[in-house]
């Protein structure tokens, strides 16, 4: 009886041990289909992105921890995005976000946030993502940094390929499913103070002002006018 407890505990503790290595070399060598890019290898935004701004950026750290058995350490941030379209549709993309060692200015990672925002508004979009910084000794200081892309751009999450292992495919759908949109339109787009011509049905029926007109070619079609009589 002594003898089969002791080779209970024994087992446990091996399977433990050799269960470990082959699933972490087994996820590593699997691959998934990018859920960022959703296995197109690239990303885009719509042409107006370009009247997007990005008016602040604001990050909140959560966690740094060393991923056991990896060699990476996972840096995990609350990021809260001030969006302004001055656009006249609903404008899709992506900001970038890049996370650099706080003394060095180094760059240790990035990645992609989908911002989603209506015509002539502001917003605020929040997301929960995580950072995997890689060659670091130890855990340093880090800030985060945003940008705006446009256009189409490979996707950084899986370099283009479409494709990522089990183990990236984890912290990509985390990002994935932590995006909200956390408030909507702060303010009403106000229009600025210039006023383009009314148009209707694709007729300019905007009528300028009286002092505006040529009193010298008013008076050259009147004469005309009275010549031909
Ligand atoms: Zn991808």
């Amino acid at each position: 009886m002594k003898s089969k407890s002791t080779k209970i505990r024994f087992n446990k503790k091996y399977i433990a041990f050799f269960a470990c290595v082959p699933i972490l070399l087994i996820f590593s060598s699997l691959t998934a289909k990018c859920p960022v890019c959703e296995g197109t290898g690239h990303l885009s935004s719509t042409p107006d992105m370009k009247y997007v701004q990005l008016i602040s950026s604001d990050f909140k750290e959560l966690q740094i921890s060393r991923d056991v058995c990896t060699t990476y350490i996972v840096y995990s941030y609350t990021i809260t995005l001030t969006l302004k379209n001055d656009g006249n549709t609903d404008t899709k993309g992506y900001a970038k976000a890049i996370l650099k060692s706080y003394s060095k200015g180094s760059i240790l990672d990035s990645q992609y946030l989908p911002v989603n925002i209506p015509k002539q508004s502001t917003i605020e979009e929040q997301y929960d993502i995580a950072f995997r910084a890689t060659g670091l000794d130890q855990a340093e200081a880090a800030k985060v940094e945003v940008q705006l892309e446009s256009g189409d751009f490979d996707c950084k999450i899986c370099s283009g390929s479409g494709k990522i292992s089990i183990n990236s495919w984890l912290l990509a759908k985390t990002l994935q499913n932590s995006y909200k949109e956390i408030s909507i339109v702060e303010h009403q787009y106000t229009p600025a103070a210039y006023l383009p011509p009314d148009i209707e049905d694709g007729e300019i029926i905007y009528i300028p002002p009286p002092e505006s007109a040529s009193p010298a070619l008013l008076s050259q079609d009147q004469n005309s006018y009275n010549g031909g009589d």
